[in-house]
């Protein structure tokens, strides 16, 4: 049998496909570690269920809109798919594909009893008010209600969508079901039963996996952070409550630079104030491609797919890389990373302390309790220090990266999850 990979025709390549084409590859090099037939490589490049719908929404000045949504769930071999919903208008299926298949391997790396899952709407949820924000939200999760739910599919946040649009997808499934159920949905607000480190979670990991990956006193190792959002900003504070110099930090509206490294929350407050970090004026503004080429000991890649590339790679000069984002790096700029000596803690690993504590909030919303932030803190930490230590580990004994680590070890659970469980019929 052959490895069934879509064909495609170079002008339609889009950054979505690009992204897909990436898991794809780092599926392809973990196969060949693992010594996988090509059946089952073909049954985990390619999603057990894929849905596309179009989401009508009533503008307020009366008229409608029609966008595309999206639910694919790449595997369920370990467990309920799980994965945020991303609303952007650069969203296609083939992103929300490859975002999916992350999560599976995610999941695994983990040890998370989870399969992966992803949603997307094409949609700029800046230009909506919040009444549409809703109206689109409840009508999108209306249209893939038949996917999700607490021992289905879990959905939580991701680019574009926040706490809220978590209560939204909460109280649509709830009011549908006729009762309210709470671990429908993770990311949710305290009072309808999140989870306490939830908002900073992903952000915890960052600064976890870098602590890690340093091996050695943060203080004074200068950092930049691509993206100011819910990963990056979070990021940067942590990093610099643990003693690291944050020197530069670029969002959709600029970048800015100081050699003496910024005083985070500040910088936190005038964007929440501004919009942006564009205009902060303890910096100089700097050119957003730039940032990712600075001379810093740290680059935090925190915003979309495909900001590293073949392009860029060769200029890059931070010594570590590690990914808040996912697939912020495209398989032909690792190569050239990894031929400098350049160290990437891989997407999969690094920005894992979202689902991880997804995954607490789900368990604690299923036994209709509650943990402490400090209950909360040391499970991620043992979760995201084991995971980090059995990559390195794992990329010892197989002179690989730590990106070709993650995904050996992430595949090999997921394939001998389905293994046991054998075919059916
Ligand atoms: N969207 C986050 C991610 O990419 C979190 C997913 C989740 O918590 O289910 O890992």
């Amino acid at each position: 049998m052959t490895v069934m990979v879509p064909s495609r025709t170079p002008a339609l390549i889009t950054p979505g496909r690009q992204a897909l084409d990436s898991a794809l590859h780092q599926l392809g090099q973990a196969a060949e570690q693992l010594g996988l037939d090509d059946g089952l490589h073909t049954m985990l490049a390619t999603p057990r269920r894929s849905l596309t719908v179009s989401v009508p929404v009533r503008r307020e000045d009366g008229t409608m809109d029609v966008v595309q949504g999206f639910r694919v769930q790449h595997n369920v071999s370990r467990g309920p798919a799980k994965g945020g919903i991303r609303f952007h208008p650069a969203t296609d299926i083939h992103e929300v594909t490859a975002l999916a298949m992350w999560m599976t391997w995610k999941c695994a790396l983990v040890g998370i009893p989870y399969g992966g899952a992803k949603g997307g709407v094409s949609v700029d949820p800046t230009v909506l008010t919040t009444r549409e924000l809703e109206r689109l939200t409840r009508r999108y999760v209306n249209e893939i209600l038949p996917l999700i739910g607490p021992e289905k599919d879990i959905p939580a946040p991701d680019v574009g969508t926040d706490e809220q649009t978590m209560a939204w997808i909460m109280d649509t499934y709830s009011v549908n079901a006729g009762y309210s159920v709470p671990g429908v949905v993770t990311g949710k607000p305290m009072t309808l039963g999140g989870s306490l480190g939830r908002t900073g979670a992903t952000s915890r990991g960052v600064q976890i996996a870098t602590l890690s990956a340093l091996g050695r006193s943060p203080e004074g190792v200068t950092v930049a952070v691509q993206g100011f959002g819910k990963v990056g900003a979070l990021a940067a504070q942590y990093l610099s409550d643990a003693g690291a110099k944050i020197v530069a930090i670029s969002d959709v509206t600029g970048a800015v630079h100081n050699s003496s490294g910024f005083d985070v929350a500040d910088l936190r407050a005038w964007v929440a104030e501004s919009g942006g970090v564009a205009g902060y004026r303890h910096g100089d503004a700097m050119d957003h491609a730039a940032l990712l080429e600075l001379d810093v000991d740290v680059l935090v890649p925190a915003a979309l797919e495909g900001a590293i590339t073949a392009e860029n790679a060769p200029r890059v000069k931070a010594r570590l890389i590690v990914e808040g984002a996912n697939g912020p790096t495209t398989p032909e700029a690792d190569e050239i990373l990894a031929a400098h000596g350049t160290t990437i803690v891989p997407d999969i690993l690094a920005n894992a302390g979202g689902v991880i504590v997804s995954y607490l909030e789900w368990v604690q919303n299923m036994q209709a309790y509650s943990w402490s932030a400090n209950e909360v803190e040391v499970r991620l930490r043992d979760l995201m220090e084991g995971a980090f230590a059995e990559v390195k580990s794992v990329a010892a004994a197989r002179g690989i990266t730590l990106r070709q680590a993650a995904h050996v070890i992430g595949v090999g659970r997921v394939a001998e999850a389905h293994q046991m469980r054998g075919l059916y019929p």
